[in-house]
């Protein structure tokens, strides 16, 4: 049964194989297969011929809970490999285990069932909520261990036998048996792998299988971010930042669209605005009669040059990220975004024909007045009063979530009336004004975000509870009474010399 028909899928014969890895994305297809880390490493693993990579996803309609590729359940499997992009995702990662037969929590897995791994930002910045449900985390990369994990799991006979071993490895962290773990990560992208045959669903524009940016050749051009915003897990766990060179990032393109016949590319990056060729890359790719699609760009690095090769490449969005709208809040929270920068910004890519414009914004910062909050609606009119017409400036304003390892670790936040009070000022401001569409996280999420962000072993019980009764905020308030789980711990801010669930892990070694 064929769920998702794909180009470039990769079947292998089962019998020919010596370790056979579950690729676990613990969101649907389309989140999955939208970035790069999905194709990465299911063109990592592939490329051995010991070894066989099967993607799983949560189904999108009524497909299973199976592999992809063979319709396998997860328990046939030696390997259960996790990314964890995003805290919300965590109780899927039990879920998915559950549906399959696995048994979720480590001590009841046996020397037969899949070794699960788990890896990326969330792994990497805390791993103590999934602690007793994963069998070890990969610090940092996955590119400089992950082969060494699938060598020794071929030598052990076993998946899950003498896994202790596996903590003398750099960049593993097995719960129970390491006392600390250094982070890993590529010195040099010009010398890393990129995919590629990359897998593009052959589905129609409206499906709910295709992914955010349609069929696109992913390209990722840099990795990590020297900023240090003082909010942003990637800008602390994710250093330094490296960049490939034009010169392979071109030799990827050309390459790639030879195995990956699409008319997009998306260029990726987490400080993509920092990639000192962008202008010369994005012209390259135009020249060639491509679609282009960018993340996220800073506005000082918005020039008519580079508006005019996304013109050309149909992009029609463009995200900026100020995330806070007053010098002062821009000062607490790092981010060196003048005002100016912004509107010239704006004024360049209207001109140049770009004429929707998205623009983030956070509320809940250290220090922040209602002034600060009512700013936030009059600097987004001051952009939109450049020339911006109906539904054109789409704001997304969310609480911030501290996370682990950056300045803000034991920032107590605000209470939910008070962040919902900012949110009411803030579209009191823009009422009547159908120049802006405006979406918003629900502080009582953001309220279980920080407690997944920052939690201890013991948010693992409620992240079960969540993941056997379905979810919702109902069910996560359950889960916390049921489990004895006081959130107040989590949201209420850390004392200054109490110990930190991530302590362990050693990001700058
Ligand atoms: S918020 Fe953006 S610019 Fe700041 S550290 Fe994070 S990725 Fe870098």
């Amino acid at each position: 049964m064929v769920v998702v028909p794909e180009l470039n899928v990769v079947k292998k014969d089962w019998r020919r194989v010596d370790v056979k890895v579950a690729l676990c994305y613990p969101n649907v297809y389309r989140a999955g297969m939208t970035g790069l880390t999905v194709k990465l490493l299911y063109a990592l693993l592939n490329a051995r011929r010991d070894v066989l990579c099967e993607r799983f996803f949560i189904p999108t309609l009524r497909e299973g809970w199976r592999s992809l590729e063979s319709n396998q359940p997860l328990s046939r499997f030696d390997v259960a490999a996790f990314t964890l992009q995003y805290e919300e995702d965590y109780p899927n990662v039990i879920r998915m285990m559950l549906k399959s037969g696995v048994p979720p929590r480590r001590e009841d897995r046996g020397e037969d069932d899949p070794l699960v791994i788990a890896g990326g930002p969330c792994a990497t910045g805390n791993p103590e909520p999934l602690a007793d449900y994963v069998d070890l985390f990969v610090i940092g990369e996955a590119e400089p261990v992950i082969g060494r994990i699938i060598d020794w799991v071929r030598s052990s006979g076993k998946p899950r036998r003498g896994i202790e071993e596996l903590a003398d490895l750099r960049g593993v962290y097995v719960p129970g048996v390491s006392d600390s773990a250094e982070r890993v990560w590529v010195r040099s992208l010009d010398e890393a792998p990129h995919p590629l045959a990359q897998q593009i669903p052959l589905v129609d524009d409206g499906s709910p299988y295709m992914p955010v940016f349609g069929r696109a050749f992913t390209v990722e051009a840099v990795r990590g971010c020297g900023r240090s915003c003082r909010f942003c897990l990637i800008g602390h766990i994710w250093r330094p930042k490296r960049e490939r060179s034009l010169e392979k990032m071109l030799s990827i393109i050309d390459e790639g669209l030879k195995y990956t016949p699409v008319r997009k590319v998306s260029v990726i990056g987490a400080s993509l605005f920092d990639y000192r060729h962008l202008e010369e890359l994005c012209e390259f790719i135009v020249s060639r009669g491509l679609e282009i699609s960018v993340s996220s760009l800073s506005p000082e690095i918005i020039t008519e040059r580079l508006a005019d090769s996304l013109v050309k490449g149909g992009q029609r969005t463009v995200t900026v990220a100020p995330d806070a709208a007053t010098p002062r809040m821009r000062s607490a929270i790092g981010k060196m975004i003048e005002e100016e920068a912004l509107k010239d910004a704006a004024r360049t890519l209207l001109s140049r024909g770009i004429k929707q414009l998205k623009i983030y914004f956070m509320i809940g910062l250290p220090g922040e007045t209602p002034e600060d909050v009512v700013e936030i609606a009059d600097l987004s009119k001051r952009v939109a009063d450049l020339g911006y017409g109906y539904r054109s400036v789409h704001l997304s304003i969310n609480p911030l979530i501290p996370k682990p390892h950056t300045p803000f670790q034991r920032m107590k936040i605000p209470a939910v009336s008070y962040l919902r009070d900012s949110m009411r000022l803030i579209k009191k401001r823009l009422r009547g004004d159908r120049r802006f569409v405006i979406d918003t996280l629900d502080p009582r999420h953001a309220q279980i975000q920080t407690l997944l962000s920052l939690g201890d072993r013991e948010v693992g019980r409620a992240i079960e509870f969540v993941a056997r009764h379905c979810g919702g905020l109902g069910c996560w308030r359950r889960a916390l009474k049921e489990c004895g789980i006081r959130l107040e711990k989590y949201i209420g801010g850390m004392d200054p010399e109490a110990p930190l669930p991530w302590d362990k892990i050693r990001i700058h070694p």
